[in-house]
This record gives structure tokens, sequence and C-alpha cells, in this order.
């Protein structure tokens, strides 16, 4: 018989019901006793759920109130020196998720925003959840401190008075735990924290076998990466003292193959090894044939990070050989936590019933689960792998999916310029002259405050309450008054200011062909923070202009040159849940061409300076180092192609809100944007040194103040920054700007902000120049 389990279940609510309680106990508006209900009743339907599609180890741990690295280092009082205190509260873990004096504010922002005291946040592997990096400090001690999850444990056995339910409490390892960690002040390596950490993790493990628990999961996902030989140590080293306690450990790896891990991994003393033969396809069979005979093998067949229909008949295919080799020893789950998807497609009304046939959520991923396993098992459930086969097949062929015109423009891709006619150096002078551009020019990164009656009539107008004639009129009226605003300030550039659009990526997708919506397709980014990825089904084509009636009104109420905005093909695709049956690089491609016909037609209208967003080029790389270089190369080649075909004097811009260039800085400079702004205020320009060492070609835009924090920059800070920045960049080659978008101020901190910025390069501008006369 196989096994059937699970490793994980969003724990957010399928209407997002623990983030609405979250933010409310954080507004003081529900006292603790109310949120903790909400979460029980949330882990118990959880459960239920779980029960229901016949799992037989239900995960525990896999709840959080803000995050599951959070919730490891409570519970093993990896507590920063600011926020400890005699008695651990879960208010402590908000602090240190939130910061002493939290804001709380939308931000769709590559980096998220800290509060200064607040723990850092960073991306969990690949994917856009975020958890809360774990910090040590001279002083770290471990020990047994928040006893949530033993709290839980007794929670679920009192569920269960027949004592029938096997319980398989889930932790992170003490490996990733420390890989992931952040050094405050500690001078040692991380890895000699490892023999203080690991009898901490014996101690857990005991209390577990205490409660009567047989199973633990450790998740260890950074087996994925490219571990030195120090790390690949640590493991041995951790799971041979772990061997020693009465629990069996099920290692769970998921996100990507285990590469040259996997011998390593085959050697360690644990019983059991979960296996994501999705994502780690290419060395599923390797595996499989290497696994100790004695060892526990679960198989993730069904990918946890994705929305599609898990094609059942070809998962069968593999697992029939493993069930009848191992026996019992066969367990079978989702390839990963289900944390990364949303949790039921049943609620979804609106969405088209073919795409929706496409489509498996967690609580669906769970039956399909079931599904193999009951075929597993002799079971017949030829009727239901039939629906499945004709599902899968319908998808292959559909004229939704399938665009010939696509199809034809794809294959003369080569024919596309994926290089401008001229270099920069040429380029530029064109660009300068036509656009009389100053020295030290001033910008912004496109959006502009969007007030609650901005929102509203975006609302109104989605709900039908406004006709779209009014609608136009209140967008018109905030462009031109954004429009004026900017040339009271003196700003040389200017921005329409985006209020048409509530997303950057939603706003292109909803006009695109190709892309669709889902009405709670809600996944838990960080906290109490959700994103509600758009989904690309199928070929990508622009049936229209998108963004040009919006650009060219603008530009006609002023002669100052306006930058046409558009979000990257990058960016388009990493922000989503993107079609598996062709490769990312096409989709890519695809969407790259359809900007290009935006870029095109922004250009025919006038338009002369065009900025294309691409805070997320960085956070597609793989997980493997050794597998950058294929994703760079056609990534910055998709910027490219939407891009080089326009006239030498025609300007590109592109953002980056985060400045982290170190490893990548060629290709950033391959992408030939003429001028890049990114962030690098917060770091005081250090993060500046990249493209300083690189001697980074084109022009530079390096914000100048933190459009995260309410706090008005002063002429003088802002002009220390230009000047940090002008003494290893050529001041030729230098814009004046914010971090990025200014969406989520209001205008009160804005107008005075900009202002401020405005005076300070003024000011420089004068010197320079008085100093270039001397
Ligand atoms: N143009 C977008 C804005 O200004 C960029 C947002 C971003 O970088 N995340 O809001
Ligand atoms: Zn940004």
């Amino acid at each position: 018989m196989t096994t059937l389990h699970n490793l994980g279940y969003p724990r957010i609510g399928a209407k997002r019901e623990l983030k609405f309680q979250l933010e409310k106990y954080w507004r003081k508006e529900i006292d603790r006793e109310a949120l903790e209900q909400t979460a029980q009743t949330l882990r118990q339907q959880n459960w239920q759920t779980q029960l229901a599609a016949g799992v037989e180890y239900l995960p525990v741990n896999d709840f959080a109130y803000y995050d599951q690295m959070l919730n490891m280092s409570t519970l093993l009082g990896c507590i920063p020196s600011r926020f400890r205190q005699d008695k651990y509260d879960l208010d402590i873990a908000f602090r240190m998720a939130r910061g002493q004096a939290p804001s709380d504010e939308t931000v769709h922002c590559c980096s998220g925003h800290q509060d200064s005291s607040a723990c850092t946040m960073k991306k969990w592997f690949d994917t856009n959840y975020h958890y809360i990096v774990p910090e040590f400090e001279t002083d770290t001690e471990f020990a047994i401190t928040d006893t949530r999850l033993f709290d839980e444990i007794l929670e679920a056995q009192a569920l269960d008075a027949q004592g029938e339910i096997k319980l398989k409490p889930v932790l992170i390892g003490p490996l990733t735990y420390l890989y992931l960690g952040k050094k405050f002040g500690y001078h040692g390596q991380k890895l000699d924290l490892l023999p203080k950490l690991l009898p901490v993790y014996q101690q857990i493990l005991e209390k577990l076998s205490q409660l009567g628990i047989e199973w633990v999961q450790i998740d260890e996902p950074i087996l994925t990466l490219e571990l030195d030989a120090e790390w690949k140590a640590g493991f041995t080293a951790a799971y041979e003292a772990l061997a020693q306690s009465s629990v069996k450990i099920l290692l769970a790896t998921y996100f990507d193959t285990l590469g040259d891990n996997l011998s390593l991994v085959n050697h360690l003393p644990v019983s059991g090894l979960h296996y994501d033969g999705v994502r780690g396809a290419a060395q599923l069979q390797e595996v499989i044939d290497t696994c100790p005979a004695d060892r526990v093998l679960s198989l993730g067949l069904v990918e946890g990070r994705n929305i599609w229909k898990t094609d059942l008949n070809a998962a069968l295919e593999i697992l029939k050989p493993v069930a009848k080799n191992k026996q019992n020893k066969l367990w079978i789950a989702p390839s990963c936590s289900l944390l990364h998807v949303p949790v039921d497609l049943d609620l979804e009304e609106k969405l088209d019933t073919e795409i929706k046939s496409y489509l498996s959520f967690a609580k669906q991923k769970l039956q399909e689960v079931s599904l193999l396993h009951k075929a597993l098992n002799g079971q017949s459930v030829e009727a239901e792998l039939a629906d499945n086969a004709a599902a899968i097949q319908a998808r292959k062929t559909s004229a939704r999916i399938h665009n010939p015109t696509v199809a034809a423009r794809m294959a003369k891709l080569d024919e596309v310029p994926n290089h401008r006619a001229t270099p920069y150096v040429e380029r530029a002078p064109l660009q300068h002259a036509k656009h009389q551009q100053k020295l030290l020019p001033t910008t912004t990164i496109g959006s502009f405050p969007q007030t609650a009656e901005i929102r509203q009539t975006r609302r109104a107008f989605k709900q039908g309450e406004i006709d779209e004639v009014s609608y136009i009129q209140a967008m018109k009226k905030e462009i031109a008054f954004v429009v004026e605003q900017q040339e009271k300030l003196d700003i040389d550039v200017l921005v329409h200011g985006e209020p048409e659009r509530n997303d950057m990526v939603e706003y292109f997708g909803e006009q695109l062909d190709g892309y669709a919506f889902t009405q709670y397709g809600w996944v838990q980014s960080y906290g109490s923070r959700c994103v509600k990825p758009p989904i690309i089904f199928g070929d990508v084509a622009r049936p229209k202009a998108m963004t040009v009636f919006w650009s060219t009104y603008a530009q006609s109420l002023t002669n100052r040159p306006m930058k046409g905005m558009l979000t990257g093909p990058v960016t388009m695709l990493q922000w989503s849940f993107v079609r598996d049956d062709q490769p990312r690089q096409t989709t890519c491609e695809q969407i790259a061409l359809a900007l290009l016909d935006e870029v095109q037609d922004l250009e025919a209208a006038g338009i002369t300076v065009i900025q294309i967003d691409e805070p997320a080029l960085r956070e597609g790389l793989p997980l493997k180092q050794s597998q950058w270089r294929e994703y760079l190369d056609w990534s910055v080649n998709a910027f490219r192609l939407c891009t080089s075909s326009v006239a030498d004097s025609t300007q590109i811009h592109t953002h980056m809100c985060y400045s982290e260039f170190n490893d990548i800085i060629e290709d950033i400079a391959a992408m030939d944007a003429d001028v890049i702004t990114i962030e690098t205020s917060k770091s005081h320009m250090e993060l500046l040194q990249a493209f300083i060492d690189f001697n980074y070609p084109n022009e530079i835009g390096p914000g100048v103040y933190d459009i995260h924090s309410p706090n008005i920059p002063t002429v003088e800070q802002i002009v220390t920054l230009i000047e940090k920045a002008a003494e290893s960049i050529p001041v030729e080659r230098l814009w004046v700007n914010p971090d990025c978008g200014l969406k989520t101020r209001g205008w009160e901190e804005t107008y005075p902000a900009l202002e401020n910025m405005v005076k300070a390069a003024k000011q420089l501008r004068a010197a320079y120049q008085a100093e270039k006369q001397a």
C-alpha cells in the first residue's frame, strides 16, 4: 500500500480570513482570543479538507500567524536582543516581523519594505513568498521558547477521540535555518552555530516523540542549491545527531533537483526522503534508482507551485513501477507545500469554464494525489482517469491557447532586432539634443499617490457604477493634476502618474490575450499580504494599444518629455502563474513581442522617452548558479526584443527597485537601456558599487530617497547622496530620482520630498557647471 501525505496547506484561508483578522488585531480592533479563534478554525478546516482527501499524515506547524521561518525562530528561541522579553508572547513574533511601530502599506515591490527595527524579509527560494530572516548575534543562544508547535499537536489530538489520525509535524531543518539566517554582530561562521543548535532540535524531537509522534518532516530545501563542502559536511553531522532521536525523519526537499547533493542525501541516516518530481524531473529517475532500499521515498508529482491540472496518467506511469518495487515504502504527496497556490478552485464563479477545466488549486491538488493513491492501491478510478486524460488532451489542442498569428511571428523571431541600431555613445547625444537634457536631469519612477478617490473611481468603473466617459474624464483630470504638479516642481522628464493602474502586471495582463484572472486566487506573499497572480494560459498577443491613449493625453499637456510607462516581459512572466506546456523563455518572448507593438505605437504617437520596468528580473534567477547564464541570456534578450526597434533618439529607461547587481551587472549592462533607475538610498549609495566597479557605460539614476518611508528627505541629505554617486560616476551620466514609484505615499509627503529633490539637483547642477567653466 502506498501512503498519501501532504507537506503543508495554505493557512491564509480561502477568502483570506486570517489576513483580515491579523490586520484587525494589529489595529487593535479585536483581541487575541478572537485572532486565535480564527486561527484555530482555519487549522481545523484545513485538517478536515486533508482528511477528506485521504491524507494519512496530517501536517502540523504548517500553520503560521506570519511565517514558517519566524515559527522556527521563536520555537528555537532565536529572538533578536531588541525584541527579547522575560516571557515569550506572540506579539514578540509580530514585532520581529513588523517592527516596533509598524506601518502597513501595500507595496508591490521586489524587496518589500521593512520598518527600521523589524527583521529583514527575503524571498523564499524562487517563490514570491517572503520569510523573516533569522538574526544571529554574539549572544544568540538556542532554547525551546515558543510552545505553539506542541500546543497545536495537542489541539489536533483533542479533535481525534479515537486516536486514529496520524500527525506529522513540519520543521525547517537546522542547515536550511542557518543558511538562510544572517549574522548580526556574530563573528564566527554560521555553521559554527550548528553544535549549539542541534541539541535544541534533539529536544524538540524528543518532545514530539513523547507526544506520540512517529514521523517528523524536516524541510531542507537548500539541498537543491549548489553547496560547498562545509555545508555538505554540516548535513552529515546534523543528521547523524538527529538520527539518535526516537522519531522517524522524513527529509523533505523541493523546488529543484538535488544535483550532486544526491549522494550526500542518499547517505544521510534518515528514514524517508521527499522529492519534488516536477521541478526535479530531470533527476527523478536517478533519485528513484538510488534510493536506499529500507528508506521511505515520497514522490511529489502534483505540482505545488503552479495551478495546472496534473496529467495523472503520466504520473501513474512513473509511480507504478516504484510502487511495485518499494511496496509500502512509497509515499505520495504534492511536490511541495501547497502554500504557493490558491486554496480552492470551486470558489471561482466567473472564470471561463474551459480555462477552469485546465486548473487545480490546493484543494483540487489533494484530490489529484488522492486519485493517484487510489489508482496505485488498486481501486477502480478508470472514469476519473479518463476525464483527466480528456482535459489534458483538450488543453493541448485548444484554439483558446494556440494562436496561429503568434506562432507565425515566433517562427520569425530572429528577424526582430535585439540590439539598438547604434551604440549608446552615438545615440546619447541625439537623445540629449532632442530632449534638451540638462545635467543631472530629474524624473520620477512612474506612479504618483493613489488617493482614495482614484481607487474609488477605478472600483466604480469596474463595477459598472460609472460609465466609461466619466471614468476617462476622472482619470484625465488626475493626469492633468499630476502633470501640473510636476511642472510646478520643475521636474525635467515627466510621467502621467499611472492612476488607471491597479497593479503593474494586472493592468497589462487584462489587456493581453492569453491571460486570465481569478476572483479568489490569493497566495500569501508575506505576513497578511497576499497577491493574486494572473494566469498566463495561452499564446500572448496584444489586440490593441494599451497605454497610448493615456500617454499621448499626458504629453499633450506639456512641452517637457513625457515617459511612456510599461511593465517589462520578465516581470510580466515572473509575477504570474505561467503555462507549463512550453518553455518559460517562449512565453517571455511572446510577451516581449506584444510589448514591442506597444513601444512602436508609443513612438509613432510621439512619445520619445519610454520606460520599461523590470523589478523582477533578478528574482527569476534559477536556484542553481550554474543555470544562471541560460536564464540571463533569454531574459535580457526578451528586454532587448521589445526595446531595440526604436529610433536612436528615443530614450529607453528601465527601473529595478533593488540594486544587488554585483553578480549580474554585466547582464544589466547588456540590456543596454539608455537610463536605468535603481534603489540605492537605503544603503547610502553603497549598492552603487557594482555599477562603479563595472564602469557601467550608460546613464543611471540611483534613487536619492526611500519612498517606503514617510520621512521627507532634506535637500542636504539628497545633495550628499548625489555627491557620493558623482564621486564615481561621471556626472554627465547621472539622473536624480526617488527609489521607486510613489503610489503608496500621500501628496503631503510626495510634494515636499520632490521639491527638495529638485532643489538638490539644481544646486549641484549649478555647482558642477561653475566648476566646468572655471
Ligand atoms: N512604474 C512603477 C511605479 O512607479 C514601478 C513599480 C515598481 O518598480 N515596483 O509604481
Ligand atoms: Zn520600484
